[in-house]
Parts: C-alpha cells; structure tokens; sequence
C-alpha cells in the first residue's frame, strides 16, 4: 500500500495515510467554501485504507454541521485542514485535504462537484495574470 505523508501549517500535527487514492474532487459547495476560505475544497479519497496520527492527535478537532452528513477536521493550533476517516470495514474512507500533503500526489482531480454553488468570481481563473510571487 502506498503511504502518504502531510502536516499543519504549524507543524504540530503530522499524519501518514496509507492506501491508493481513488478519487480526487474539487468541491465548490458553499460548506467546502465556507472551510476552506477559497473557491473549493481539492479532496482526494482513500478506501479501506490507514490514517495514522504521528504527533499533535490531541489538536486534532472535528466539525460536524447540525442536521448534515457535513463534516471538517481540522489542527486547533493553526486551523488547517486535515484528513478524516469516517465508516468501517468495506465503507471505511478516509478525505484527504490535499493541500495538506507534503509529498506529491500521482493523480489528478478528476472533477468540479457542485459547481451550482460556484463563487461567482471562479470562472477562467487559468486566463488571470500570474507571478511567481506578490506583484509590487
Ligand atoms: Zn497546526
Ligand atoms: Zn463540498
């Protein structure tokens, strides 16, 4: 099984999750927005696979939207996003923020989900200026 490794901004947190990633979605529903300060949250999906704490689990917090199936886990520390694992046996799956991977990742999103909820500003965005860093 492969293995992954990823971290929090403020480095207290540190995981390894292993297994193939099956899917890779950028969600642009208005909960992923609301999370992820930007346009869409970019998830990849493990299954029956092994997520494992290698320090800061006890920073770890998880969000659960009242009344939804809604849910976000996160470092109390820094607020960055990280993976969940939710379900057993042969539903076990585990979302992987993928920003919060320090290592590359061999598969390409394979889709916009939600894209009704779109930000009215997300359209074209390969066509905006680029800089390798902030303009002056
Ligand atoms: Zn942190
Ligand atoms: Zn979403």
């Amino acid at each position: 099984m492969k293995k992954h490794i990823g971290s929090c901004l403020c480095g207290e947190v540190l995981f390894e999750v292993s297994g193939d990633f099956k899917a890779f979605y950028l969600c642009h529903c208005s909960r992923c927005r609301k999370t992820s300060g930007s346009a869409h949250a970019s998830n990849l999906f493990i299954k029956e696979g092994e997520l494992k704490w290698l320090s800061g689990e006890s920073l770890v917090k998880s969000f659960f939207l009242p009344n939804t199936r809604f849910a976000s886990a996160f470092c109390s520390s820094c607020g960055s996003k990280l993976p969940m694992s939710g379900g057993s046996g042969e539903n076990k799956i585990i979302l992987i923020p993928a920003g919060s991977l320090d290592c590359a990742v061999e598969i390409k999103p394979k889709g916009h989900i939600f894209v009704g909820s779109r930000a009215n500003w997300d359209y074209e965005l390969e066509r905006v200026c680029q800089y390798q860093e902030l303009p002056k």
